[in-house]
Protein backbone atom coordinates (compact mmCIF):
# COMPACT_ATOMS: atom_id res chain seq x y z
CA UNK A 1 0.00 0.00 0.00
CA UNK A 2 1.14 3.42 -0.28
CA UNK A 3 0.53 6.60 1.85
CA UNK A 4 0.65 10.10 0.51
CA UNK A 5 0.92 12.88 2.79
CA UNK A 6 -1.93 15.54 1.91
CA UNK A 7 -1.77 17.92 4.88
CA UNK A 8 0.13 17.44 8.13
CA UNK A 9 -0.29 20.62 10.56
CA UNK A 10 -2.67 20.34 13.28
CA UNK A 11 -5.08 23.01 14.35
CA UNK A 12 -4.90 25.31 11.20
CA UNK A 13 -2.67 25.67 7.68
CA UNK A 14 0.33 27.67 7.14
CA UNK A 15 2.39 28.97 4.35
CA UNK A 16 0.23 26.62 2.04
CA UNK A 17 0.47 23.76 3.66
CA UNK A 18 -3.24 21.85 5.00
CA UNK A 19 -3.79 19.86 7.79
CA UNK A 20 -4.75 16.44 8.39
CA UNK A 21 -4.81 14.68 5.45
CA UNK A 22 -3.82 11.26 3.42
CA UNK A 23 -3.81 9.11 1.04
CA UNK A 24 -4.28 5.19 1.07
CA UNK A 25 -3.93 3.51 -1.89
CA UNK A 26 -3.77 -0.20 -2.35
CA UNK A 27 -4.93 -2.69 -5.49
CA UNK A 28 -6.57 0.78 -7.09
CA UNK A 29 -8.71 1.75 -4.02
CA UNK A 30 -8.32 4.65 -2.95
CA UNK A 31 -9.07 6.04 0.66
CA UNK A 32 -8.99 9.53 1.86
CA UNK A 33 -8.37 9.44 5.52
CA UNK A 34 -9.47 12.81 7.04
CA UNK A 35 -9.79 15.73 4.75
CA UNK A 36 -8.91 18.75 6.51
CA UNK A 37 -7.83 22.35 5.58
CA UNK A 38 -6.25 22.23 2.12
CA UNK A 39 -6.92 18.21 1.21
CA UNK A 40 -8.81 19.20 -1.92
CA UNK A 41 -6.06 21.08 -3.56
CA UNK A 42 -3.13 18.65 -2.34
CA UNK A 43 -5.28 15.88 -3.35
CA UNK A 44 -6.35 17.64 -6.82
CA UNK A 45 -2.03 16.89 -7.57
CA UNK A 46 -2.39 13.78 -6.84
CA UNK A 47 -4.99 12.38 -8.16
CA UNK A 48 -8.70 13.14 -9.36
CA UNK A 49 -10.93 13.70 -6.40
CA UNK A 50 -13.82 11.51 -8.27
CA UNK A 51 -11.66 8.68 -8.20
CA UNK A 52 -11.76 8.34 -4.59
CA UNK A 53 -13.44 4.65 -2.97
CA UNK A 54 -14.51 5.81 0.27
CA UNK A 55 -13.60 8.47 3.20
CA UNK A 56 -12.77 8.52 6.51
CA UNK A 57 -12.75 10.86 9.11
CA UNK A 58 -11.14 10.27 12.90
CA UNK A 59 -12.77 12.76 14.24
CA UNK A 60 -15.05 16.03 13.48
CA UNK A 61 -12.60 18.43 14.71
CA UNK A 62 -12.17 21.25 11.75
CA UNK A 63 -8.35 20.55 11.01
CA UNK A 64 -9.40 16.90 9.97
CA UNK A 65 -12.88 17.66 8.39
CA UNK A 66 -12.61 21.14 6.91
CA UNK A 67 -12.30 20.20 3.16
CA UNK A 68 -15.23 17.76 3.41
CA UNK A 69 -18.12 20.26 2.33
CA UNK A 70 -16.20 21.60 -0.43
CA UNK A 71 -15.09 17.91 -1.70
CA UNK A 72 -18.78 16.90 -1.15
CA UNK A 73 -19.69 20.12 -4.02
CA UNK A 74 -16.42 18.76 -6.22
CA UNK A 75 -18.69 15.44 -6.42
CA UNK A 76 -22.05 17.08 -7.30
CA UNK A 77 -20.63 19.43 -9.80
CA UNK A 78 -18.65 16.31 -11.35
CA UNK A 79 -21.62 14.76 -12.24
CA UNK A 80 -19.62 12.89 -15.00
CA UNK A 81 -16.79 10.67 -14.47
CA UNK A 82 -17.22 9.08 -11.05
CA UNK A 83 -15.77 6.29 -9.91
CA UNK A 84 -19.21 5.04 -8.30
CA UNK A 85 -22.36 7.09 -8.24
CA UNK A 86 -21.75 8.21 -4.31
CA UNK A 87 -18.98 8.40 -2.07
CA UNK A 88 -18.99 6.77 1.53
CA UNK A 89 -17.54 8.76 3.90
CA UNK A 90 -17.41 6.85 7.19
CA UNK A 91 -17.36 8.80 10.44
CA UNK A 92 -18.60 7.59 14.09
CA UNK A 93 -21.92 8.36 15.11
CA UNK A 94 -21.64 9.57 18.56
CA UNK A 95 -22.25 13.13 17.02
CA UNK A 96 -25.51 12.93 15.01
CA UNK A 97 -25.29 16.44 13.61
CA UNK A 98 -21.93 16.10 12.30
CA UNK A 99 -22.53 12.14 11.09
CA UNK A 100 -25.87 13.65 8.87
CA UNK A 101 -23.15 16.62 7.18
CA UNK A 102 -22.02 13.44 5.82
CA UNK A 103 -24.64 13.32 3.79
CA UNK A 104 -24.86 15.61 0.46
CA UNK A 105 -27.63 14.75 -2.09
CA UNK A 106 -26.12 13.01 -5.17
CA UNK A 107 -22.35 13.30 -3.73
CA UNK A 108 -21.73 11.90 -0.51
CA UNK A 109 -23.22 9.34 2.04
CA UNK A 110 -22.51 9.03 5.52
CA UNK A 111 -21.51 5.49 7.09
CA UNK A 112 -21.07 5.21 10.83
CA UNK A 113 -18.34 3.10 12.51
CA UNK A 114 -18.07 1.29 15.52
CA UNK A 115 -15.00 0.14 17.68
CA UNK A 116 -17.23 -2.95 17.85
CA UNK A 117 -16.87 -3.66 14.70
CA UNK A 118 -13.94 -4.49 12.00
CA UNK A 119 -14.88 -1.75 9.00
CA UNK A 120 -14.33 -3.97 5.75
CA UNK A 121 -13.18 -1.49 3.05
CA UNK A 122 -11.77 -3.00 -0.16
CA UNK A 123 -8.36 -4.12 0.29
CA UNK A 124 -8.43 -3.14 4.26
CA UNK A 125 -9.80 -4.12 7.34
CA UNK A 126 -9.91 -1.53 10.01
CA UNK A 127 -10.03 -1.21 13.46
CA UNK A 128 -10.74 1.80 15.43
CA UNK A 129 -10.21 2.72 19.02
CA UNK A 130 -11.33 5.62 21.21
CA UNK A 131 -8.47 8.20 21.85
CA UNK A 132 -8.66 10.73 24.45
CA UNK A 133 -9.39 13.95 23.17
CA UNK A 134 -11.71 16.82 24.19
CA UNK A 135 -14.30 15.49 21.32
CA UNK A 136 -15.04 11.48 20.14
CA UNK A 137 -12.34 10.60 18.21
CA UNK A 138 -11.02 6.96 16.98
CA UNK A 139 -6.79 5.70 16.02
CA UNK A 140 -7.25 3.32 13.45
CA UNK A 141 -5.41 0.59 12.39
CA UNK A 142 -5.71 -0.32 8.90
CA UNK A 143 -4.32 -3.85 7.74
CA UNK A 144 -3.89 -4.64 3.86
CA UNK A 145 -5.32 -7.73 4.19
CA UNK A 146 -3.02 -9.06 1.03
CA UNK A 147 0.19 -8.64 2.51
CA UNK A 148 -0.66 -8.14 6.46
CA UNK A 149 0.93 -5.14 6.97
CA UNK A 150 -0.31 -2.47 9.12
CA UNK A 151 -0.39 1.29 9.05
CA UNK A 152 -1.35 2.74 12.55
CA UNK A 153 -2.83 5.84 13.25
CA UNK A 154 -3.16 7.52 16.58
CA UNK A 155 -5.77 10.13 15.49
CA UNK A 156 -5.55 13.18 18.11
CA UNK A 157 -4.90 12.07 21.19
CA UNK A 158 -2.62 12.54 24.36
CA UNK A 159 -0.59 9.78 25.29
CA UNK A 160 -2.31 6.13 27.56
CA UNK A 161 -1.33 2.39 27.62
CA UNK A 162 -3.51 1.02 25.43
CA UNK A 163 -1.74 2.76 22.17
CA UNK A 164 0.81 0.00 22.50
CA UNK A 165 -0.85 -2.66 21.76
CA UNK A 166 -3.40 -0.84 19.27
CA UNK A 167 -0.04 0.01 16.99
CA UNK A 168 1.27 -3.43 17.82
CA UNK A 169 4.27 -4.07 15.12
CA UNK A 170 2.77 -1.76 12.87
CA UNK A 171 5.10 -1.43 9.38
CA UNK A 172 4.96 2.17 9.77
CA UNK A 173 3.26 4.22 12.85
CA UNK A 174 1.79 8.11 12.27
CA UNK A 175 1.55 9.78 15.50
CA UNK A 176 0.03 13.41 16.32
CA UNK A 177 2.92 14.55 17.54
CA UNK A 178 1.68 18.48 18.08
CA UNK A 179 4.26 18.91 20.77
CA UNK A 180 8.22 19.55 21.87
CA UNK A 181 8.17 17.29 24.94
CA UNK A 182 8.87 20.70 26.87
CA UNK A 183 4.72 21.45 26.53
CA UNK A 184 3.14 21.79 29.81
CA UNK A 185 -0.08 22.41 30.83
CA UNK A 186 -3.21 20.06 29.80
CA UNK A 187 -2.38 17.92 26.60
CA UNK A 188 -4.81 16.81 24.13
CA UNK A 189 -1.62 15.35 21.25
CA UNK A 190 1.92 13.58 22.12
CA UNK A 191 4.88 15.01 22.47
CA UNK A 192 7.56 13.96 20.15
CA UNK A 193 9.13 11.76 23.36
CA UNK A 194 5.75 9.99 23.90
CA UNK A 195 5.53 9.32 20.12
CA UNK A 196 8.73 7.91 19.51
CA UNK A 197 8.02 6.07 23.11
CA UNK A 198 4.81 4.53 22.00
CA UNK A 199 6.77 3.47 18.89
CA UNK A 200 9.32 2.07 20.81
CA UNK A 201 6.82 0.03 22.99
CA UNK A 202 4.87 -1.02 20.11
CA UNK A 203 7.70 -2.77 17.93
CA UNK A 204 6.81 -0.57 14.68
CA UNK A 205 9.11 -0.57 11.64
CA UNK A 206 8.73 3.04 10.76
CA UNK A 207 7.51 6.58 12.71
CA UNK A 208 6.25 9.40 11.06
CA UNK A 209 5.71 12.39 12.80
CA UNK A 210 2.47 14.25 11.75
CA UNK A 211 -0.36 17.04 12.99
CA UNK A 212 2.91 18.95 13.33
CA UNK A 213 3.06 21.87 14.77
CA UNK A 214 3.69 25.66 12.87
CA UNK A 215 6.17 27.06 15.17
CA UNK A 216 9.54 25.33 16.24
CA UNK A 217 12.37 23.14 15.04
CA UNK A 218 11.45 19.97 13.53
CA UNK A 219 14.26 18.65 13.40
CA UNK A 220 14.36 18.84 17.37
CA UNK A 221 10.77 17.56 16.96
CA UNK A 222 12.74 14.51 15.40
CA UNK A 223 15.56 14.37 18.12
CA UNK A 224 13.14 14.27 21.04
CA UNK A 225 11.03 11.25 18.96
CA UNK A 226 14.66 8.93 18.39
CA UNK A 227 15.75 9.43 21.63
CA UNK A 228 12.55 7.70 23.48
CA UNK A 229 12.20 5.37 19.76
CA UNK A 230 15.72 4.16 20.16
CA UNK A 231 18.25 3.17 17.06
CA UNK A 232 16.32 0.25 15.47
CA UNK A 233 12.98 2.52 14.37
CA UNK A 234 13.19 5.32 11.36
CA UNK A 235 12.08 7.80 12.42
CA UNK A 236 11.20 11.35 10.35
CA UNK A 237 8.34 13.52 10.20
CA UNK A 238 5.93 13.83 7.34
CA UNK A 239 6.80 16.32 4.26
CA UNK A 240 3.40 17.69 1.89
CA UNK A 241 2.96 14.97 -1.14
CA UNK A 242 5.35 12.43 0.64
CA UNK A 243 4.58 8.80 -0.95
CA UNK A 244 5.41 6.27 1.76
CA UNK A 245 5.54 2.93 0.31
CA UNK A 246 4.34 0.68 2.93
ZN1 LIG B 1 -6.31 17.88 15.08
ZN1 LIG C 1 -8.70 17.05 17.41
Amino acid sequence: MKLTVLGYYGGYPDHGIGTSSYLLQSEGFNLLIDCGSGALLSLEEVLDPLKLDAVILSHYHYDHTADVGVLQYYWQLHPEGHKQAILPIYGHAEDQPQLDALNWAGATEAHAYSVNEVLNLGPFKIKLMRTQHPVPAFAMRIEEIQTGKVLAFTADTNYFDNLVEFSKNAELLLTDTNFFNDKTGQRWHLTAGESGYLAHQANVKQLLLTHLPQVGDLDTLVAQAKETAGSEINVAHVKLRQEIVI
